[in-house]
């Protein structure tokens, strides 16, 4: 068996992703390997397709032992004899292991590193034939990065002390070239094959919320997507345990997870989360390290995270099987506040006084980029990637500054009557004090405390509260002002030197939507137009199958199929076995063990629904040919087909028939690098049925 083979029959893929072929020919060549590959790249096939080729066995060092259980987990699902050794297991069950190992039961090996200290285990080591060392989350080995494991350090000796030098393959999603060099030096990378795969993620849609009332828009979002599974992230545990209470006693089926609560409850949340049987998650950062669901359609960060490294880490959790999914981040100025006191609160520790400032610097900076995602009025996505080295000259059009309209507002007069107000009360009051007296206010609080009598009552009294809502807020944000972080929040002079220069302006953003059913409906995994309304019927159907033998079987619904093979195979909607080896992700040990089931299922949805066309291409090729299901489509006079489409919410060419010269024009718009989306504008055409064109060319799998 090759590897295109090994690929299709244990994992169910036709081909690969990009860079995995590279990695793997790399590693079959005997190359070391140092690869850089966001989440959801589809990093574990590049080791785990070797694994099966070479002689001997592999050991996978990986940090994380749910990750490392359910990695196994997968493996032995598709037909591959894997194990793993960590410190959840006991003396007994480890003597286990070692035993099969030496039996050669075992392809791959998952270990922990603090296991490579143990001469049990380098006992172990010297009796094997090790054909690779994988090191897996191999930025733990840098001192740079955020995760650094002191116990990696000891990888590169215990490479040395086998008799045999195996291919050493590193995997990593962190790109900075500290990190990279880091990785290559400490473990004595030997000429390594480096492969960085693009940290685009196109299936995520990113956006920026900035809003007060986070509350109700979690709960509406939530209420727009029952079906989803989602993570909501919090800064604090109170807030995790707030919004907790809210959800659940609004009826959705949520869990929660932060580092206050004892391991066996926290257990219990993730798995319930993991299952579905509770599709929704509040957590802290503490949660997510390991989690491999790759169902997760939205990561709502309900406060602004520390860094970009974290924000891209968390959201990245959705959207792992390259359906669409969402990503918000709903953003207010008190976020700032909140960080900057979770920093000036830092754990030091253990910590090196030369380092500590070092440390402090660089996390200003940090917050301070995290700032610049959430103002920027330019391209989510391109601030991303910009960030991590990629430069994009285009915007990206699928994130919501994107389809955003800005408008600016001059307002730096209004601001320092701000600044006058502000002084005026003498830093001792908070927002709404000011607010009332800048626009006037009557009321009996603000008599007592003398406010009406200011300089300043009413001189903004012309203006929406909306508006000086938000160039308050802006002003903390500029530094301006000062909001203090107790729990009287209240409102100081901030550094307002740099307004007393004539060039300073202080501009505010307000915005209108270019779509506004967009932002509500439509995105998630519904905006993936693969699938009919009636696809989306079997979608379900299929996906209730799975979440049943889930349960029978007790392991999460994704390790049997994922979301995206299922909506391959609601697509396909196979009726034999050669038609479910069509379906992306279902491989012979898969079709082995749930085959049946699924095609029993397809076969007795299209029987209630003799007429249903599943797929969004299938009904283009379909009215192509004025067939569909046996019936004959009329494309005579009478049909208007960009009144049908926009009936229907589709492009208005969408089902025209292909010219020569469209055609041309697609090969030509695929080599000069446009996506898929930007051509399906260019066409008029929907996503669904430029992929399908793309892939009759033999452009695209
Ligand atoms: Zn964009």
């Amino acid at each position: 068996m090759d590897a295109k083979e090994t690929l299709k029959v244990y994992f169910g893929y036709d081909s690969y992703k990009p860079g995995q072929e590279e990695i793997i020919a790399a590693i079959l060549a005997g190359k070391d390997v140092l690869a850089v590959m966001p989440t959801g790249a589809g990093k574990s096939v590049c080791y785990q397709v070797p694994a099966m080729l070479l002689p001997g066995i592999t050991i996978i060092i990986s940090p994380l032992i749910s990750l490392m259980q359910d990695q196994v987990k997968a493996l032995n699902e598709s037909g591959i004899h894997a194990g793993y050794i960590n410190s959840s297991l006991t003396e007994a069950q480890i003597s286990r292991v070692y035993a099969r190992a030496l039996e050669g039961t075992y392809k791959l090996l998952y270990v922990a590193p603090e296991r490579l200290e143990s001469h049990e285990f380098t006992d172990f080591a010297g009796r094997m034939e090790i054909s690779m060392v994988t090191v897996d989350e191999a930025h733990c080995i840098s001192q740079w990065g955020q995760d650094f494991r002191p116990s990696y350090l000891k990888i590169v000796e215990f490479i040395d002390s086998l008799r045999r030098r195996p291919v050493v393959s590193a995997f990593t999603a962190t790109a900075t070239e500290e990190v990279k060099t880091d990785i290559s030096c400490m473990l004595k990378l030997q000429d390594p094959k480096a492969v960085a795969t693009g940290f685009d993620r196109e299936n995520l849609y990113f956006d920026v919320e900035t809003i007060r009332k986070k509350d109700d828009y979690v709960l509406e979002y939530i209420k727009e997507h029952p079906d989803d599974s989602g993570i909501i992230y919090c800064a604090t545990r109170k807030n995790v345990d707030m919004l907790y209470e809210l959800l659940s006693g609004a009826g959705v089926p949520v869990t929660r997870y932060h580092a206050g609560m004892n391991n066996e409850d926290r257990k219990e949340s993730q798995n319930d989360f993991i299952f579905d049987r509770s599709p929704v998650i509040i957590a802290t950062n503490a949660f997510g390290m390991g989690i491999d669901k790759s169902n997760v359609r939205f990561v709502i960060h309900y406060n602004m995270p520390q860094s970009m490294e974290n924000y891209y880490q968390e959201a990245g959790r959705a959207g792992r099987d390259g359906e669409p999914s969402q990503c918000i981040l709903l953003f207010s100025a008190q976020d700032i506040m909140i960080n900057r006191f979770l920093l000036d609160h830092k754990d030091f520790t253990d910590i090196p006084d030369e380092d500590i400032d070092l440390i402090r610097q660089r996390d200003a900076r940090r917050l301070q980029v995290m700032e610049g995602y959430c103002r920027t009025t330019g391209c989510l996505r391109n601030y991303i990637l910009t960030y991590f080295g990629e430069r994009r000259e285009k915007p990206c059009d699928s994130c919501g500054n994107c389809h955003r309209e800005f408008t600016q507002t001059d307002m730096t007069e209004d601001a320092k009557q701000v600044i006058n107000c502000v002084y005026e009360t003498k830093g001792r009051y908070g927002l709404n004090i000011i607010l009332g007296a800048l626009l006037g206010a009557d009321r009996a609080r603000l008599k007592e405390l003398g406010v009406t009598g200011y300089k300043t009552y009413g001189a903004l009294k012309d203006r929406p509260e909306a508006e000086l809502r938000a160039l308050i807020s802006q002003m903390i944000m500029d530094g301006y002002l000062y909001q203090t972080a107790d729990k009287y929040s209240v409102i100081r002079m901030g550094d307002i030197k740099p307004l007393k220069d004539p060039d300073t302006h202080v501009l505010i953003r307000t915005y209108k939507d270019r779509e506004p059913d967009r932002r509500t409906k439509g995105r998630g995994r519904k905006g993936s137009d693969t699938l009919t309304k009636a696809g989306y019927e079997l979608f379900d159907v299929l996906r209730k199958l799975r979440l049943a033998i889930a349960r029978e079987e007790g392991v999460p619904p994704y390790i049997i199929f994922s979301d995206k093979t299922l909506i391959d195979m609601s697509a396909k909607a196979p009726h034999d076995r050669t038609g479910m080896f069509r379906v992306s992700g279902v491989g012979e040990a898969k079709y082995d063990k749930y085959g049946e089931r699924f095609i029993r299922a397809i076969d007795s949805f299209m029987s209630e629904n003799p007429d249903a066309v599943t797929s969004m291409a299938y009904e283009e090729d379909d009215s192509n040919e004025n067939i569909q299901s046996g019936k004959k489509r009329k494309e005579g006079a009478s049909f208007d087909r960009v009144e049908y489409n926009r009936k229907r919410n589709r492009p208005d060419g969408a089902g025209a028939s292909w010219t020569e010269e469209e055609d041309k024009q697609l090969d030509e718009e695929y080599d000069l690098g446009m996506t898929v989306s930007e051509m399906a504008k260019a066409h008029e055409r929907t996503y669904g049925a430029i992929r399908a064109r793309l892939k009759k060319h033999g452009l695209i799998e």
